[in-house]
């Protein structure tokens, strides 16, 4: 197995800004465990930002303004800050695959598992999950490392991608054992 951890929109306008998911700040520590074991184990790291166009982008209509590209809500929190070793794509849709470089750089990388975290899960997730699924990757979705703006969105996404998309849905405690086995 190569797993690519994928770490979408963990941007400070969701975690703390304009469109903030009140549940996002509790899942920062088991995504930093993630990373962790990702390093340890020389695994990739890709973090996937909205950078959107102020003025332009579509879903700014629907969501309202929120990670303006070069603004600090488009920015990754501090607490997550992307090192050296990491890989940052910047999208301006839902899915971190529409109009990227995601599947280049996956393919290079050569992933065939991806594993799945940050927010939210029935938008961004779910949608990166959706084109990931398309493109045959081996999707993974860590149950307590993503979150939505409400319990049952969380908890629906999680179960479409489980049944739609053979999505195997493990707790970070789960994965890092698994990923010892
Ligand atoms: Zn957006």
């Amino acid at each position: 197995m190569k797993p690519v951890l994928l770490i979408i929109d963990m941007l400070n306008d969701f975690i703390k800004g304009s469109l903030k998911i009140p549940e996002a700040e509790k899942i920062i520590p088991n995504i930093k465990k993630l990373v962790e074991v990702f390093h340890r184990e020389k695994f990739p790291v890709i973090y996937i930002c909205d950078s959107h166009i102020k003025g332009v982008d579509y879903e700014l209509k629907i969501w309202g303004e929120h990670a303006i590209k070069g603004t600090w809500g488009a920015k990754v929190v501090d607490e997550l800050a992307p090192t050296e070793v990491d890989h940052i794509v910047y999208k301006r849709r839902y899915s971190g695959f529409f109009e990227t470089d995601l599947d280049l750089l996956l393919r290079e990388l050569e992933a065939d598992t991806l594993v799945l975290t940050g927010v939210s899960t029935n938008v961004c997730v779910q949608h990166t999950a959706a084109d990931a699924f398309f493109r045959n990757y081996k999707i993974v979705v860590i149950s307590d490392a993503t979150a939505a703006f409400t319990k049952e969105a969380h908890e629906q996404a999680l179960r479409y991608m489980k049944e739609i998309y053979k999505a195997e849905i493990l707790t970070t405690k789960d994965f890092i054992e698994k990923l010892g086995e």
